[in-house]
């Protein structure tokens, strides 16, 4: 039904206007789905090459603005709903432990706890591509790229304790490089998520592998368990170390070995 009117609309605006203009934008605007009929116009109706391409423009332009705010609209409402339903769980967390929920204190901690714990999770709702967003650059270098100390906080998934650590990162280009920021971007939006460290390492090393098309990636996580330091063994001291080497980093031994060199240089 909203397709049909979308046409018919269409068809008056191009009938009163006789061009694709303004109107025809406001009708595109107002109704996404007359996009679809826009490229129907456009392909079975000649017009000059010049009115195509800046249909062709629009039409594109518009339709990925529609997309855009369709997503937006339903990941508001998601995350609307995520906070309602997380704050009563946490509600009733304090009530299961005995707690007196309405002294002052706590009045609002199921609220912030719902909050918080939306934002360290939220890796589950980032997209890749918009986060690396095309910042990878032609370079003509085959030579080892290291960042080192990148701040990690996870969440393991065993007891929905943080994990605390640093992550290494290095990657030897074949033509081409990743912005320094996307690599810790990447990074975060794989720990903001439910995790174990061994899977973390693979997914963030397999990301690089994937946006650069590397010689090979090396990825080194070093990380402190709260699960294990505030119960279980209560061991303070001891942090877990995990790598996952693709490509030349697991292929050559002196390619890891620089990798390591250099992750462990001062
Ligand atoms: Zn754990």
């Amino acid at each position: 039904m909203c397709e049909i009117a979308g046409g018919l609309l269409h068809d008056y605006a191009l009938y009163i206007s006789g061009n694709y203009n303004i109107f025809t934008i406001f009708i595109l605007v107002c109704n996404p789905s007359a996009v679809d009929y826009m490229s129907f116009l456009y392909y079975h109706a000649p017009r000059r090459r010049d009115q195509r391409t800046a249909v062709r423009s629009q039409s594109a332009l518009l339709l990925r603005r529609s997309r855009l705010r369709i997503s937006y609209m339903n990941q508001t409402k998601n995350t609307d709903n995520q906070l309602h339903e997380l704050t009563d769980l946490y509600r009733n967390l304090l009530n299961v432990l005995g707690e007196d929920i309405t002294r002052d204190g706590l009045k609002k901690t199921p609220l912030r706890a719902a909050k918080a714990m939306l934002h360290i999770t939220n890796g589950y709702t980032q997209d890749l591509d918009t986060i690396v967003n095309g910042a990878v650059f032609e370079a003509e270098t085959d030579d080892m790229v290291v960042v080192k100390d990148i701040e990690l906080y996870s969440l393991c998934e065993h007891h929905l304790l943080p994990f605390i650590g640093k992550c290494h990162v290095g990657y030897i280009p074949e033509k081409k490089v990743i912005g320094l920021s996307k690599i810790a971007r990447i990074v975060d939006v794989f720990a903001r998520r439910l995790q174990i460290q061994e899977k973390l390492t693979r997914q963030i090393a397999e990301t690089i592998q994937h946006y650069t098309g590397a010689f090979g990636v090396g990825v080194i996580i070093e990380a402190r368990h709260l699960c294990t330091m505030m119960r279980g063994v209560e061991k303070q001291n001891s942090y877990m170390k995990t790598s996952c080497m693709l490509g030349a980093f697991r292929k050559s031994v002196s390619t890891r070995a620089e990798f390591l060199n250099l992750v462990h240089a001062h």
